[in-house]
């Protein structure tokens, strides 16, 4: 068979993964590589941490040079090269470069364009200088040139989503002011609040200034004036509020697209014309959960997209699975993960919540740190629905570990039966992971009644009794409003002075002392569930005006 001609639209993580995995498996096709910027192949991910200094080398942000891509994959590497036009009849695309338009045939197309940062229009955007999205090495540059040339004082990212957040601590690492300002009710939209609580307090111990709910609606020089009016310092503003996918090409050319103009594509990662295919940011997916729609602009999803699609085209077995979506960002000395659906995601299904308090090694060993988990499963089939981590230490192995679980098709039961490495430095005979697997046991099995966070105040309001069961407290110690005290280890003495008419809710600051108190409770004839989520959990979100 005659060499056929591949023609790339996009050469970073979903373009080149594909180039590189298609020449390995197919030494004679011709592969060219399209891209409009000046580099292929860089570290997007690394881009925020080129700017806070810890990637000291500009270089080590460019993966695989030019050079190396043609010497040993023979890939016919274009940059600068911006693709303005796609005609899918007569399979050819129009390349733009040097104020030049270059026709080029193909057999098979392939779009990996990514995404564009969405840019918001804010009055006095266009009467001052320092507002940048970070996509690329130019975005970077644009950013580090300006700090040298104007020594800013303060900086305001605009978003705090996973990237975001890694600009605020690389800014602020950098010795800027920095604040932060996201329209949601919380930082890290993708987390449920509760566990966002704790990044927002994470933010503020390190001096960033967060403001939530809000917007700039204007800029006043280097001011960025809040909704209520509120003026923050705005040296340099981060803008990072989203992407949407770069598919304006493949629109022109009426290619099918979907939810928010992504592209359509099948098992086998096909657009909806012949002979194009899609993967990466771009490309719409079937989430693993809920079996719909979804985009997911995650890096190792578009990896893992580009080498399967170079499989399929190469006649090997791979086909499009969808993604799940887990992802991870560091804040300051925490470290956040989740993995598949949140509760705002879950509107429509019946599920539990776990909360659990672990630590990354057996708490007994120096140095151990705690590790929050939050997991979700369906009341019914058991399934794993959703997990979100934070700790200083551990929570990418957890997290890690739920994701494959979820899509091993493993049910939150048989997280108990995950066997991990132990010994002290390293984790716990159960840990956290299979805890989770424990606690949903006792929870289906009715031998735990939970309450959660949210359901404490209208539980106060209605006369609930709270119970304080903490051991060795002091005196002054805080606790839930109106709670009273009983310690675990006296309960089975002082359990006389309890009400047996009244519901009780019993607490702690795990979850595991007061699982305890409510068993023995229960036997012996009170009603009364188990807070899960802990006195911990409620004081900080009082503390971070939640409740
Ligand atoms: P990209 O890697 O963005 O590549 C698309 C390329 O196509 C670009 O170089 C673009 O110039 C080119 N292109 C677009 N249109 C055209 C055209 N018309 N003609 C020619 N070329 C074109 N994901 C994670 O999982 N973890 C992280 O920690 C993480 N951190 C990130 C940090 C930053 C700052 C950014 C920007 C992204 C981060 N991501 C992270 C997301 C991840 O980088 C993307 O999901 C991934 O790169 C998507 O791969 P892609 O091939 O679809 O697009």
């Amino acid at each position: 068979m005659d060499a056929k001609r591949i023609v790339v639209v996009g050469g970073v993580a979903g373009g080149m993964s594909f180039a590189t995995r298609y020449r390995r498996l197919n030494q004679k096709d011709e592969i060219i590589v399209l891209d409009k910027g000046p580099y292929v192949s860089f570290a997007n991910c690394g881009l925020p941490y080129y700017i806070s200094g810890e990637i000291e080398d500009r270089n080590a942000l460019l993966v695989a040079k030019k050079e190396m891509l043609q010497a040993r994959f023979q890939l016919d590497v274009r940059e600068n090269h911006e693709v303005i036009a796609l005609n899918a009849k007569e399979k050819y695309i129009i390349a733009k470069s040097m104020g030049e338009d270059h026709r080029i045939d193909y057999d098979t197309l392939v779009l990996s364009p990514g995404a564009h940062p969405f840019l918001l229009n804010i009055e006095g955007m266009d009467q001052r200088k320092g507002i940048f999205t970070v996509r690329n090495i130019p975005d970077v540059d644009g950013i580090t040139q300006y700090i040298e040339d104007t020594n800013p004082k303060s900086a305001v990212v605009i978003g705090a989503g996973f990237i975001g957040l890694e600009m605020a601590e690389s800014l602020k690492q950098r010795g800027l002011d920095v604040s932060i300002v996201e329209k949601a009710p919380h930082v890290l939209p993708p987390f449920d609040v509760e566990m966002a609580a704790y990044a927002s307090s994470e933010l503020k111990r390190h001096g960033v200034h967060v403001y939530t709910n809000t917007s700039i609606t204007k800029f006043e020089g280097h001011q960025g004036i809040l909704e209520d009016g509120t003026s923050i310092d705005a040296d340099l503003v981060i803008m990072s509020v989203g992407v949407i996918p770069a598919t304006d090409i493949a629109k022109e050319a009426g290619i099918e697209l979907g939810m928010r103009g992504g592209i359509l594509v099948d098992e086998n990662y096909q657009t909806s014309e012949e002979d194009i295919y899609a993967v990466g940011d771009a490309i719409i997916v079937k989430h693993n959960i809920t079996k719909e729609d979804a985009m997911i602009a995650l890096a190792s999803p578009a990896n893992r997209q580009g080498r399967q699609l170079a499989d399929i085209l190469n006649g090997l077995g791979s086909k499009n699975k969808g993604s799940l979506g887990t992802a991870i960002v560091r804040i300051f000395d925490l470290t956040f993960a989740s993995t598949g659906l949140n509760e705002r995601q879950l509107e429509n299904r019946d599920y539990h919540v776990l909360h659990l308090n672990g630590r990354d090694h057996a708490g007994y060993f120096p140095n151990a740190t705690p590790i929050r988990l939050k997991v979700i499963f369906d009341k019914k089939t058991h399934e794993i629905l959703g997990a979100q981590a934070f700790g200083e230490k551990g929570v990418d192995k957890r997290i890690d570990i739920i994701a494959t679980a979820i899509k091993a098709g493993l049910s939150v039961v048989d997280l108990q039966e995950l066997e991990f490495t132990y010994a002290p430095p390293y984790g716990s005979a159960k840990d956290v992971v299979n805890m989770a697997g424990y606690v949903a046991q006792n929870l289906i099995e009715g031998q735990t009644q939970t309450v959660q966070w949210h359901e404490v105040k209208d539980l106060m309001d209605a006369g609930v009794l709270f119970v304080d069961v903490r051991n060795n407290l002091s005196e002054n110690a805080p606790s839930l409003p109106g709670s009273i005290r009983m310690p675990l280890d006296s309960i089975r003495c002082n359990m006389y002075k309890l009400p047996q008419d009244k519901d009780i809710v019993v607490f702690c600051d795990s979850g595991q002392t007061s699982y305890n108190a409510e068993v023995i409770l229960r036997e012996a004839g009170f009603k009364v569930r188990n807070f899960n989520g802990s006195h911990m959990l409620y004081s900080k979100l009082v503390e971070e005006g939640v409740l």
